[in-house]
């Protein structure tokens, strides 16, 4: 098979940007239809071959691997569970960067152009993102081929794209067990990339070691709709498109967000958060900002911040999994589910508040639980 400009395609294997298999949904109405799906797609490896596969730095096994921590079908989440477990001890040894900015900061091309650089300097370099409202066959804010091609053709980098669609919980713990999987495969640097409009900045501020916004200069309002909070959370402000006719602007940006910065109250990490300049399609300092994520990695690691931090997000993604897995427990419980559409018409009819509503199913579901101690 030629294609007809003679460019060969990526070979497959090697390609980040590979549309990944959907994730099997369970049984369809034509049995005969969703057998062969379910033939053709069945677990292949044993977990002793995907954790072999893995710390080996095989990509593919480490796909598929991948696929499973997202998948929803209970039996892949055992197994993915157990495969996570034996890659924890691999883990952790790495620098994992969160990126956020609003759409068209030039978060891609930033990325791309960074995730170059630390692969040309013999690095190993995993790209996640974090998009709740994505779905991929939509086309999430990784799904996009188009993007980032020169990185997702390197053999020492790793694109995923979001999982798909679902609560930011969700998808946020999803991109914690890939992170774990990448870094047991090898992978020193972690992106986390999320679009600066919501929630998830929370979410991936609180699973990295270092956190940057991506900002514009004179795009109007100066936070252009960046929430304080967020710019808190910056361990560095970098304003992109420092080139052309922005160069100046982009420079006058720099010195009004470092005086905004000032007016922060000091960071627990001893670090103040610094503000630079540059280019991500010219690639012109991209260096400048691999040099200030050491000197803060440095810095933290001297002061024992580093560590602190890591045992703080062990410690809130341990509370966050026993929110999840309570909530999701009571909403599926049998009972529960029964009941709810009841009393939520008692709560319409004004019969019961809410609050009355809301303990008449807990005590559905601590009944449940008690009788299921008996
Ligand atoms: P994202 O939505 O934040 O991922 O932004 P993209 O990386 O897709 O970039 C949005 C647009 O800005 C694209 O047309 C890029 O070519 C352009 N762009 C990105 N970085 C730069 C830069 O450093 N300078 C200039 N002039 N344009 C850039």
């Amino acid at each position: 098979m030629s294609d007809k400009h003679n460019h060969p395609l990526p070979d497959q294997e090697e390609s980040n940007l590979k549309v990944q298999g959907a994730i099997p949904q369970p049984p369809s109405v034509n049995k005969n239809a969703s057998m062969r799906i379910r033939r053709k797609r069945r677990t292949l490896f044993s977990i002793d071959e995907y954790v072999g596969g893995i710390l080996n730095g095989n990509r593919s096994i480490l796909s598929q691997a991948i696929t499973l921590v997202e998948s929803l079908l209970p039996a892949h989440h055992k197994t993915a569970q157990d495969i996570i477990e034996r890659c924890l001890p691999h883990a952790g040894n790495c620098i994992r960067l969160g990126i956020t900015g609003v759409p068209g900061v030039g978060k891609s091309t930033f990325i791309e152009a960074f995730g170059k650089y630390l692969t040309d300097k013999g690095h190993k370099v995993a790209v996640l993102a974090i998009d709740p409202s994505s779905q991929r066959t939509k086309g999430s804010i990784l799904g996009d081929k188009t993007r980032m091609e020169e990185l997702a053709n390197d053999p020492n980098a790793f694109i995923r794209p979001s999982p798909s669609a679902g609560s930011l919980g969700g998808v946020a713990q999803k991109t914690r067990e890939t992170s774990i999987l990448c870094e047991a495969a090898g992978f020193d640097v972690i992106i986390i990339e999320t679009v600066g409009v919501g929630q998830s900045e929370t979410a991936v501020h609180s699973m990295v070691d270092f956190f940057l916004l991506l900002m514009l200069a004179g795009a109007g309002d100066e936070l252009q709709g960046i929430k304080r909070g967020i710019m808190e959370m910056a361990d560095s402000i970098v304003i992109n498109k420092a080139d052309g006719d922005n160069y100046n602007k982009a420079t006058l940006a720099k010195a009004s967000y470092q005086s905004a910065l000032h007016l922060f109250p000091p960071a627990e990490s001893g670090w103040t958060p610094k503000v630079d300049t540059c280019s991500a399609i010219e690639k012109n300092n991209v260096d400048k900002v691999w040099e200030m994520i050491l000197e803060y990695t440095a810095k933290t690691k001297d002061n024992g911040y580093f560590e602190l931090k890591r045992k703080q997000q062990s410690k809130s993604i341990m509370l966050d999994t026993i929110d999840q897995q309570l909530k999701s427990a009571f909403y599926q419980d049998s009972q529960v589910q029964k009941e709810m559409s009841f009393i939520e018409e008692n709560l319409l009819d004004e019969n019961l508040s809410s609050y009355q509503a809301a303990a008449k199913l807990l005590d559905i579901y601590f009944q449940r639980c008690k009788l299921r101690e008996d």
